[in-house]
């Protein structure tokens, strides 16, 4: 029995009520399989309300998807918890662009709920939004050690300072000929 199947015969009789959906439910269980980006047995947190209009069932609310992952600039596992917005519009007879529609008395939430979940969570995700990833010269995690690989900019004022002849024995160019 699909939990996202949702009877919802009391709604549509009563136009301006609503009711809250509120489960936790494996991913497995509606299709989403994926071990690059879901631990085995992940759930989805479906928090839903169902409201009433006069011309369908408008369902807002929230999803959070836990993920895993590969930092695409330090290549560490990562991991986080995807939000999604959920604003989706049932009718029995579809006229709004992206409804779903109302077989029978049933809103079936599922192919919503899948995209949302195959959508959000990351495929080429960050650990963090500043990660400093590799350095491209020797390898080092740039978060966690500093290299010398890259040289510094030279600060602007040492340069003036040396073409003033006021620093002598700093430069690496020599005296020339
Ligand atoms: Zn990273
Ligand atoms: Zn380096």
């Amino acid at each position: 029995m699909n939990p996202l199947l949702v009877n919802a015969a009391d709604l549509l009789r009563r136009p301006g009520s609503d009711r809250v959906l509120e489960l936790t439910l494996p991913l497995a269980e509606i299709d989403v399989v994926d071990p690059a980006r879901f631990v085995a047995g992940a759930e989805v947190a479906v928090r839903l309300k169902l409201e009433s209009l006069s011309d369908g069932i408008v369902v807002v609310g929230e999803l959070q998807t836990p993920w895993i992952g590969t930092c695409r600039r330090c290549l560490l596992p990562t991991s986080g918890v995807a939000v999604s917005d959920v604003h989706e519009l049932y009718q029995r007879v579809v006229s709004a662009t992206d409804a779903f529609e109302i077989v029978g008395d049933q809103l079936d939430l599922t192919p919503a709920v899948r995209e949302l979940v195959m959508l959000d969570a990351p495929t080429t995700p960050l650990c963090r939004p500043d990660c400093a990833g590799l350095c491209p010269e020797c390898g080092i995690n740039r978060n966690d050690e500093t290299c010398a690989c890259v040289a510094p900019a030279r600060d602007s004022r040492w340069a003036a300072l040396e073409a003033l002849g006021g620093l002598t024995g700093v430069g690496e160019s020599g005296t020339g000929e």
